[in-house]
Order: C-alpha cells, then sequence, then structure tokens
C-alpha cells in the first residue's frame, strides 16, 4: 500500500472529518512537493531524520527512501497501527506528543509538513535541541515563514525573527498553494530549512528582553524599555542607547539582531 492508498482510506473513513482540525492535518498528495522538500534538505544516505506528524505517511517514504533512518512522532492514535503495517523498516512511529517526546541523543535533521498550529512552540523546542539537530527543513503557514525569515523595517519583522535569527540563518525555500494538500488549508504554506549559527550561548534572558521591546510595536523602543524599567530612568535608558549607537528614537523592528545584543549588553543586570 503506498501513503497515496492510506490517504485515501483515511478520507474515506469519514471523508474529510476524519482528519483532525485539532491536530493541523492536511496532508500533502502532491509528488512534486515531496521530492523538493527531501532535496530542499539536503540530506545524506547516512542521516537520521525525526519527522513530526508522519499523517498518511506521504512525506514519511520519501524520506525513508533517501535516508538511513525515519523517527515519525504522530499524536493521532488512529493512524499509528496503519502507519506501523505499510512504512517500510528503516522508519520508527512513535506515538506520542512532538512538543513532550524525548528526542533521539544521536545527531538528527527535522524534516517536516508541520501541524500550524505548534509549529511555534516547536521551533521553540529545536531551539533547545540544537546540539543533536544537524538542521531543520519544515513547511509551515506562509504567514510564519516570513517572519521567521524577515528582515529589520519590514513588517513580518518582529521578536520571532530576533529569536531565531539569533541563533539560526533561515533559508526561505518555496511557497505551497493549498491545493496541494487535502484538505486543503485556508492560507498558503512555504517551506524553510533552518541552519545553526557555529557556538550561539543559550540565551533566554536575550529573547525575553527582546519579546519585551516589542510590547508595543508602534512604540518607539526607548517607550516599551521604560515600560520595563520604570519612567525614573528614562535619562538612563536614553543615555543606554546612546552608548549601545541606538538612535533613541528608533522603533522595535528597526534594529537588527546584532543591533537588539548591544542594546541587551547595556541593560543586563
Ligand atoms: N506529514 C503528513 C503530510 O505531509 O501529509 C501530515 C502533515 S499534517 C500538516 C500534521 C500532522 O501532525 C498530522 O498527522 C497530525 O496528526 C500530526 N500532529 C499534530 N499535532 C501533533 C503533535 N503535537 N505531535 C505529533 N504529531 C502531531
Amino acid at each position: 500500500m503506498t501513503a497515496q492508498d492510506l490517504l485515501c482510506k483515511a478520507l474515506r473513513r469519514g471523508e474529510s472529518s476524519t482528519l483532525k482540525k485539532r491536530f493541523g492535518q492536511h496532508f500533502l498528495t502532491d509528488p512534486s512537493i515531496l521530492r523538493r522538500i527531501v532535496q530542499f534538505a539536503r540530506l545524506t544516505p547516512e542521516d537520521t531524520v525525526v519527522e513530526i506528524g508522519p499523517g498518511a505517511g506521504s512525506l514519511t517514504l520519501a524520506l525513508a527512501a533517501a535516508v538511513h533512518r525515519v523517527i515519525a512522532i504522530e499524536i493521532d492514535r488512529a493512524l499509528i497501527a496503519e502507519l506501523r503495517a505499510r512504512l517500510p523498516s528503516n522508519v520508527e512511529i512513535i506515538e506520542g506528543d512532538a512538543l513532550e517526546a524525548v528526542l533521539p541523543q544521536i545527531p538528527f535533521h527535522v524534516v517536516a509538513n508541520l501541524p500550524y498550529n505548534i509549529a511555534t512552540p516547536l521551533l521553540r523546542r529545536f531551539i533547545d535541541y540544537r546540539d543533536q539537530i544537524l538542521g531543520i527543513t519544515v513547511m509551515i503557514q506562509k504567514e510564519v515563514a516570513d517572519r521567521l525569515s524577515a528582515n529589520p523595517r519590514t513588517r513580518d519583522y518582529g521578536p520571532l525573527s530576533v529569536l531565531i535569527q539569533y541563533y539560526a540563518t533561515v533559508a526561505y525555500g518555496f511557497t505551497v498553494p493549498p491545493g496541494a494538500f487535502k484538505p486543503p488549508p485556508k492560507v498558503n504554506s512555504a517551506v524553510v530549512r533552518i541552519d545553526w549559527k557555529p557556538r550561539v550561548p543559550d540565551n533566554k534572558r536575550f529573547t525575553g528582553f527582546v519579546h519585551k521591546a516589542f510590547s508595543s510595536r508602534r512604540k518607539k523602543l526607548a517607550n516599551n524599555l521604560q515600560s520595563m524599567f520604570g519612567s525614573e530612568l528614562r535619562a538612563q535608558i536614553l543615555q543606554r542607547l546612546e552608548s549601545a549607537g541606538i538612535d533613541p528614537n528608533a522603533r522595535p523592528e528597526e534594529l537588527s539582531v546584532a543591533e537588539f545584543l548591544r542594546v541587551y549588553n547595556q541593560f543586563r543586570m
């Protein structure tokens, strides 16, 4: 049975109601998109891949043909038996929630068509596993892909852009229209590849600081910092921004990751 048969079976069982909205089930059916995702991931035959949400197994099959081992984590119990029975022996299906499941201790790539409702928390989780994760290639909502890869001074640039770009470089691969999925999602999707920058220290305080610095996007950075530290420190805030080489009238979306780091270094205790 092919992934296509599995998908048809899943669809027949209760038409599209079988595909559970709460699990973000939009299954990929276009073989050319599957091929492009695998190519874009730059895998080698020796690699281990962790796939989040194999669904009906179409991407899993394409991955299993390209690499040594695939570990696929699926939350929907209804799909597990079929996946285990039908996929080749180099695929291990783990039943569980990818936000909590124990990830392998060996180096691995993540390749997945992510459930869109948990894409951001999953990306945050991957940051914590970056010592083991060799690279990430994921399909996500195009809007989130745009935010991940956004440059300063653009509409899409925000705390998620700074967080991910602090740790990694993001390559925008290609846009995927709703028609490539069953059932089609309401929005466009996109494939991105995330490659870690070398030796970036963990810095949860920095990323927390950036979140607060963006607390009101329309306000000047100095005003957001004032909400953070108190209005009595206004003069000090302006002076520290100046020491960091930042225009006191700048808005948060105008600062690059490097500039945010300079500001953070002026304020950290
Ligand atoms: N990989 C398949 C494909 O491309 O056709 C399915 C992708 S579908 C967008 C997302 C998949 O993730 C679904 O199979 C869904 O059941 C699964 N899923 C949703 N939430 C999950 C979670 N927290 N942990 C693991 N899998 C999850």
